[in-house]
C-alpha cells in the first residue's frame, strides 16, 4: 500500500448544523473497536470510509477548528461572534488548501445564514468540488426547503438527515464522484522491501525541518529530489549505512516561513497525508513543552494507519543544558541521567498507551545527540514489517494463548479460533478465522495481539489483526 494516497473528503460549515453528527455516522462503526484512542468521542477528527469501493478520509473541520483553545462565542441563529466566525473560516480556508472534496454543510431548518453566506463566498473561489449537503432535513415538509441554498451559487443541494441517516447514500455517491481518480501504485515489491520511506511529523517548531537537514548532513552517495505525489511535495532520497532511504516531506517542511504561529491544525493534515506514504512515522515532541492534543492525535492515526513509529523527544539537550545550570556544573551521573529519561519516559507513555509498542528516542536535532540511532531504529521497524511468520509457527502460539486464557462469553456466545494466517506484510496482517467474529471482545484481541507482539517481536510497528467467520 506504500505510495497509495487516499483522498481527503473535508466537511465545512457553522457550528451546529450537523457536521460531527454526519461524521459520527460515517465513521461510528470503527470507533466501537478502539475504545482507548485519543479523540474517539466527540473531538474525533478523522476517519476512513469505504463507499461503492473508494476508500477516502473523512475529516470534521469543525472538530479540528474547535479542537484546541476553542473560543467562547455565542452561536446564534444568523450570526456567529467574531471569535468563532473566524475558526469558521480557518476551518474551509484548511479545506480548501488540503482537501480532494469539500462538503459544505447547512441547516434547513434555519435556512440561509450569514455565517452560511460568507463559507460560501469562500468555497465559491477554489476549483475543488464542492457539495452543498442540506442537513436537518428529517421529513418531507423540511426537504422542500432545501431549494433555497441554491441561492449560495454552489449548485444542487443534496437533502439529509444525519441524525436518521436519509440520503447520506446520495450524498456518498456524490462524494465518490467527485474523488480525484485512483493513484495507480508508483513503487514495485522489490522497491518496498529495500527502501525505507520515513515521514517526519509533529507540530510546527518541534523541529522538523531541522532533524531533515540533520539527516541529510549523514548523506554519502545520493541525495535527490523526488516528485511526491501531489504538486507541492518533495521527497528526499538518501544513502544511509547502505540502505537507501526516502525523507517523505511533510508538505511545508521545506517551504520555511510558510507556517503562521498558532494554527498548529494545519500539521496534523499535512502529517496524515505524509503518514499515508511511510513505512516509519517520526513522530517528534518538543522535550521542553511535552505532549500535547495534536501529538496524541497524529499518534492515534499512525497507529490505526499500523505504520511503524518512533516517539521523538527532541530538543533534549535544552533539557539537559537545563539540569546543568541547576546544578551549577556539578557532574551528572550516568544512572541520574538514565533515571530522568526513564521519568519521562513514563509520563509520555501514560499520553501515549496505544502504542505501547513504539520506542521512544530522546534525541537533539540540533547537537546530533542520537540522530543515527534513530536512523537505524527506523530501519530495524521498516524490516520488521516486511517479516512473514510462518503458520504453523504462528498456529503453536495462538493456540498457546487460547489454552492460557480462554475467550469470554459475548452475550451468552463464545468465539473459537480455529486457525491463523498471516495475508500480508507492511503492515503485518494476520486473518483469524474464528466461528463467529461478532463474538470477540476488544480486549481479546488485545490480548492476542500481545501474545503475537510476545512471540514474534513486531516492536516499534502497528499489526493488523483480522477476525473472519470460516466459511
Ligand atoms: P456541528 O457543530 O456542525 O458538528 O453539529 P452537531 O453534529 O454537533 O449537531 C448539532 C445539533 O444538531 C445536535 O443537537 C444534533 O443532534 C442535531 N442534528 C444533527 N443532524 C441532525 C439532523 O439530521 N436532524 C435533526 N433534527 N437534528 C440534527
Ligand atoms: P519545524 O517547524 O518542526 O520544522 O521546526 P524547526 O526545525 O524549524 O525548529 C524550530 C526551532 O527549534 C528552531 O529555532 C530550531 O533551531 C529549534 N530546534 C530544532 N531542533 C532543536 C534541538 O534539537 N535543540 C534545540 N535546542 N533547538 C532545536
Amino acid at each position: 500500500m506504500v505510495g497509495a494516497m487516499k483522498p481527503l473528503v473535508a466537511i465545512v460549515g457553522r457550528p451546529n448544523v450537523g457536521k460531527s453528527t454526519f461524521f459520527n455516522r460515517m465513521i461510528g462503526e470503527r470507533r466501537a473497536i478502539v475504545e482507548d484512542l485519543p479523540g474517539t468521542t466527540r473531538d474525533r477528527l478523522y476517519g476512513d470510509t469505504d463507499w461503492n469501493g473508494r476508500t477516502f478520509t473523512l475529516i470534521d473541520t469543525g472538530g479540528l477548528a474547535l479542537g484546541e483553545g476553542a473560543p467562547p462565542g455565542q452561536v446564534g441563529l444568523s450570526g456567529l461572534s467574531g471569535d468563532l466566525m473566524e475558526h469558521v473560516r480557518s476551518q474551509v480556508q484548511l479545506a480548501i488548501e488540503e482537501a480532494d472534496v469539500i462538503v459544505f454543510m447547512v441547516d434547513v431548518r434555519t435556512g440561509i445564514t450569514t455565517a452560511d453566506e460568507e463559507v460560501a463566498a469562500l468555497l465559491r473561489r477554489t476549483n475543488k468540488p464542492v457539495i452543498l449537503a442540506a442537513n436537518k432535513a428529517d421529513n418531507d415538509s423540511q426537504r422542500q426547503y432545501a431549494p433555497e441554498f441554491y441561492a449560495l451559487g454552489l449548485g444542487e443541494p443534496i437533502d439529509i438527515s444525519a441524525l436518521h441517516g436519509l440520503g447520506t447514500g446520495d450524498l456518498l455517491d456524490k462524494i465518490v464522484e467527485s474523488l480525484p481518480p485512483e493513484t495507480p501504485e508508483e513503487h514495485t515489491e522489490e522497491d518496498e522491501t529495500e527502501q525505507v520511506r520515513i515521514a517526519i511529523v509533529g507540530r510546527p517548531n518541534v523541529g522538523k525541518s531541522s532533524l531533515l537537514n540533520r539527516i541529510l548532513g549523514y548523506e554519502r552517495a545520493i541525495v535527490s529530489d523526488v516528485p511526491g505525489t501531489t504538486r507541492d511535495m518533495i521527497d528526499t532520497e538518501l544513502l544511509f549505512e547502505d540502505r537507501k532511504l526516502v525523507l517523505i516531506d511533510t508538505a511545508g517542511i521545506r517551504r520555511r516561513g510558510r507556517i503562521v504561529p498558532g494554527i498548529e491544525k494545519y500539521s496534523v493534515i499535512r502529517s496524515m497525508r505524509a503518514i499515508d506514504r511511510c513505512d516509519v512515522a517520526l513522530l517528534l515532541i518538543d522535550a521542553v513543552e511535552g505532549l500535547a492534543a495534536q501529538d496524541t492525535h497524529i499518534a492515534g492515526y499512525v497507529h490505526e494507519q499500523a505504520k511503524g513509529i518512533i516517539v521523538v523527544v527532541n530538543k533534549w539537550d535544552i533539557v539537559q543544558e537545563q539540569r546543568r545550570a541547576t546544578r551549577r556544573g556539578e557532574p551528572i551521573s550516568l544512572a541520574r541521567e538514565i533515571a530522568e529519561a526513564e521519568e519521562y519516559r513514563k509520563i509520555l507513555s501514560t499520553g501515549l498507551k496505544f502504542i505501547p509498542y513504539a520506542p521512544v528516542v530522546f534525541a537533539s536535532a540540533k547537537t546530533g545527540y542520537h540522530v543515527q540511532s534513530l536512523l537505524r531504529k527506523a530501519i530495524e521497524i521498516a524490516d520488521t514489517r516486511f517479516v512473514r511468520i510462518p503458520t504453523a509457527r504462528l498456529n503453536e502460539v495462538v493456540q498457546e494463548a487460547i489454552r492460557r486464557h480462554h475467550p469470554a462469553t459475548v452475550h451468552g456466545h463464545q468465539l473459537k479460533i480455529f486457525y491463523a494466517t498471516q495475508v500480508q506484510v507492511n503492515p503485518p496482517t494476520f486473518v483469524f478465522f474464528v466461528n463467529n467474529p461478532d463474538y470477540l471482545h476488544f480486549s481479546y484481541e488485545r490480548y492476542l495481539e500481545n501474545r503475537l507482539r510476545e512471540a514474534f517481536g513486531f516492536a516499534g510497528t502497528g499489526i493488523r489483526l483480522i477476525f473472519r467467520a470460516r466459511s
